[in-house]
């Protein structure tokens, strides 16, 4: 039997999601700043956006959520979403399942509207199963304490297809779309794109601007862009293009600070999809793009929790993209000075592999750390 969206949300919901990821973090140091966060959420809200995603191993997000969120408005103006990891931060069925119980007590939201069984691939999916997590949300699901569930994705499109075969209840996926990646070959997009389509699922798109890297993107993309609309934002175009695609349920913004915010509301509040002509410019920026090779990680950090060696993995390889992409040496090494200055350099990699097990875009990031040292220090 397959699963259909409850009835609520069938009429559609605003194609802006709000990620609760990257929040604004008060200046010199790591906590969250809540009275930033309270001026996002009021300014998505009062725009008419309803979704936003949080996730049980985003740090101080969930309790952020209730601070900014639960607390401060009705539960009816908003859709919640988080996700269960069971392959980060549990050990056992129990202190997995556990995860919802802990999402719960943090956001004090008394029932989620989309739960998801939280970035899986080939290196996680087994505890997902041994821990029996698919019946686990079917159950929250009949309890009322979940309104829809489903998962996000960092997999080939082969395995989304068995999964969704496998799996035909869940009622959504969440996938990693954007335009630089639709036709990447490590991240296949478009496939997996066209994967859910053929299953009928509705899709939440997360990493629209590629980690931030789109909204600063190279200068051949930026050329084209200006050359169409000066004075649109780039990350416009990002946002725009995924949120024109046929069967998008909403796109999750990972949302830093209030300027973000409110360009992203500027387009997307009265949303229009691309015109013909704006799909053109994107394809081209599209063919700028894959003339220049890149390191495909999307900075979501799974790979740094787990290093002995405090290495910002993601830092530095975005400091060699900017290198590949720019190709101004001394501004990347800047930046890689910049990112390595609290942790460690690529080359005190230790090469124990452990970041490898954790990464969804399987990069070889031993060897490509090698590659950074030798250009960097
Ligand atoms: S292989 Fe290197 S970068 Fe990866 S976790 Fe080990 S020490 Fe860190
Ligand atoms: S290297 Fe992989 S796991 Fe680490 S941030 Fe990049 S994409 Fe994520």
């Amino acid at each position: 039997m397959t699963s259909r969206m409850t009835h609520e949300f069938e009429s559609g919901i605003p194609k802006l999601g709000f990620g609760m990821m990257r929040l604004p973090r008060v200046e010199g140091s790591d906590v969250i700043d809540i009275d930033q966060t309270c001026i996002m959420v009021d300014e998505f809200l009062s725009a008419g956006m309803k979704y936003i995603d949080t996730a049980f191993v985003y740090e101080g997000s969930e309790e952020a959520v209730r601070k900014a969120l639960v607390d401060r408005h009705p539960r009816s103006d908003y859709l919640l979403a988080t996700k269960l990891n069971a392959g980060m931060l549990c050990h056992d069925e129990e202190s997995a399942k556990q995860q919802f119980y802990t999402s719960l007590e943090r956001t004090g939201a008394g029932y989620f509207d989309f739960y998801l069984l939280h970035a899986i691939s080939k290196n996680n999916i087994d505890k997902y199963n041994e821990y029996h997590i698919w019946d686990f949300v079917k159950e929250l699901k009949e309890k009322g304490l979940v309104r829809n569930y489903g998962f996000s994705f960092h997999d080939s499109p082969e395995m989304l297809d068995q999964l969704l075969t496998e799996h035909p209840d869940v009622s959504f996926v969440q996938l990693q779309i954007n335009y630089a990646d639709w036709i990447n070959p490590h991240v296949k997009s478009r496939d997996c794109y066209l994967v859910a389509r053929k299953h009928n699922k509705p899709i939440v798109v997360m990493e629209p601007v590629k980690g931030g890297t789109l909204a600063d993107p190279p200068e051949k993309v930026k050329e084209l862009f200006d050359a169409y609309n000066p004075e649109v934002s780039y990350a416009s175009w990002a946002i725009r293009f995924v949120a024109s695609l046929d069967g998008i349920l909403t796109v999750l913004s990972g949302m830093s600070n209030v300027a973000q915010m409110k360009d992203n509301l500027s387009y997307m509040r009265g949303f229009e999809p691309l015109t013909e002509e704006e799909v053109k410019v994107i394809q081209q920026a599209q063919e700028a793009i894959a003339s220049v090779p890149q390191i495909a990680c999307t900075a979501c950090h799974y790979c740094t929790e787990g290093c002995p060696m405090n290495i910002d993995i993601p830092g530095i390889f975005r400091a060699y993209n900017e290198y590949l992409l720019y190709n101004d040496l001394e501004d990347a090494k800047g930046s890689y000075n910049f990112r390595t200055k609290n942790g460690g350099k690529a080359s005190e990699c230790i090469k124990c592999g452990a970041c490898e097990q954790q990464c969804p875009q399987h990069l070889e990031i031993r060897d490509l750390l090698e590659q950074c040292a030798s250009t960097f220090e």
